[in-house]
């Protein structure tokens, strides 16, 4: 199977790329937000803790975030292989994913890291805050995202280094270019 995390901090194009990747690679997408937003538009008990913390931008616990990526994956049949995307974003979840996928004697084919600077990410979080309207692309929440991105989520860049997985790509430019690089260095690794 290949198995692919999409890494970045909010706007950085993980959703957009993971489009293009399922396309060509044929895999299953699990978009962790996009689970959650569900839960949201459904009004489940679950969707209405969630919201609470994604409006003030802070994270799901790892136990519940854990066990909701653990139902997606054990939901999926004859699968060639998964993007996620957004998920890990802390390193117990970045465990956790290595011990689920061990269990199958499967692991993470590559970490693919977009990396945009903070100026552009909040320039286009704004846009789509706007286009959207989800709640949470406003300025205040935006700027609580970015912090617990940096404090939380990218002490992983270290610990896929150290896994042999971390990819780094330029998330700044053209939607093909950096669509191209990601293809490259999924690639290389298969
Ligand atoms: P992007 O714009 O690159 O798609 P994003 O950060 O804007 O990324 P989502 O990945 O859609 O947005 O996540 C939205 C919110 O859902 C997060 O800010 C967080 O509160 C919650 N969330 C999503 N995935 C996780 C996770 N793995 N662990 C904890 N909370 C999560
Ligand atoms: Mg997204």
């Amino acid at each position: 199977m290949l198995n692919i995390v999409i890494f970045g901090a909010p706007g950085s194009g993980k959703g957009t790329q993971s489009e293009k990747i399922v396309e060509k690679y044929g895999l299953d997408h699990i978009s962790t937000g996009d689970v959650l937003r569900a839960e949201i538009k459904a009004d489940s008990e679950l969707g209405r803790a969630a919201k609470q913390l994604i409006d003030n931008g802070q994270l799901i616990p790892d136990d519940l975030m854990v066990s909701i990526l653990e139902a997606k994956l054990n939901a999926l049949t004859d699968s060639k292989g998964v993007i996620f995307d957004g998920f890990p974003r802390t390193i117990a979840q970045a465990e956790a994913l290595k011990k689920m996928l061990n269990k199958h004697a499967e692991d993470v084919t590559a970490m693919i890291e977009l990396d945009v600077p903070e100026d552009e990410l909040m320039t286009r979080l704004l846009l789509r805050g706007q286009a959207s309207g989800r709640a949470d692309d406003n300025e205040e929440t935006i700027k609580k995202r970015l912090i617990v991105y940096n404090e939380q989520t990218s002490p992983l860049k270290e610990w896929y280094k150290n896994d042999g997985k971390h990819c780094y790509i330029n998330g700044l430019g053209e939607l093909d270019r950096i669509f191209n690089d990601i293809v490259a260095a999924i690639d290389s690794r298969i």
